[in-house]
């Protein structure tokens, strides 16, 4: 079993056969021990390729991302969510539906941060269903940028997004893949990787 695992393990708390919560290391409270370790796996799983910038969405992303962005001296772009975006002018635009809030929401980057041809890693705490990821990678093909590949701390197996990025074509890292969990026992089964 790898550190997240076992923190998630011991930390985490299954909300119900959906939802894990991990607000006691990565989304309410920080343990930045925890988050050093998640952005040093992720840098070593992608130890090769080429990266300008990391690209996350408010608000959970960032966190991981700053971490890892501090370690390959690059910026971090924060997509933003907002229900509604008046001028798409000077903005990359997509949709993301919210797993969490059961929203649609608009996701933006304005144009200056982002620019063709700079390879981007796209992180994120969690993939489920991946709109989240999804919606990033849409921000970056407006861009004209390159995707380098997605890492993620936490991947839940039983929903589908790793795999329809994965079909996609892309380099998905989760550090930690949950195949099943259980609320009445509490257990959380890895996928082996
Ligand atoms: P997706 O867009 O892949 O369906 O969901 C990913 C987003 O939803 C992540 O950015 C994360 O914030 C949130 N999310 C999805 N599943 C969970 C979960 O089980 N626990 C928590 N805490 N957040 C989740």
């Amino acid at each position: 079993m790898n550190f997240l695992e076992e923190k998630i393990i011991t930390d985490g708390k299954i909300f119900n056969e959906n939802i894990l919560k991990v607000d006691g290391f990565l989304n309410h409270q920080i343990d930045m021990d925890i988050m050093r370790q998640i952005a040093c796996e992720i840098k070593r799983r992608f130890k090769g390729v080429h990266v300008d910038k990391i690209l996350t969405i408010e608000a959970s992303g960032i966190a991981i991302a700053v971490t890892l962005a501090n370690m390959y001296d690059v910026p971090v772009v924060f997509a933003k969510k907002s229900a509604t975006v008046n001028s798409t002018d000077d903005k990359y635009v997509s949709e993301a539906y919210s797993f969490t809030r059961k929203t649609m929401n608009k996701v933006f980057v304005s144009k200056p941060y982002l620019h063709e041809g700079e390879d981007i890693l796209i992180v994120d705490d969690f993939i489920a269903d991946g709109q989240a990821a999804n919606s990033l990678v849409e921000i970056v093909k407006q861009a004209g940028a390159n995707i380098v590949g997605i890492g993620v701390a936490i991947e839940k197996g039983q929903q589908n997004g790793g795999k329809m990025l994965r079909e996609k074509g892309f380099h998905v890292e989760s550090i930690a893949i949950i195949d099943t969990m259980n609320v009445e026992t509490q257990t959380v089964f890895f996928r082996r990787q």
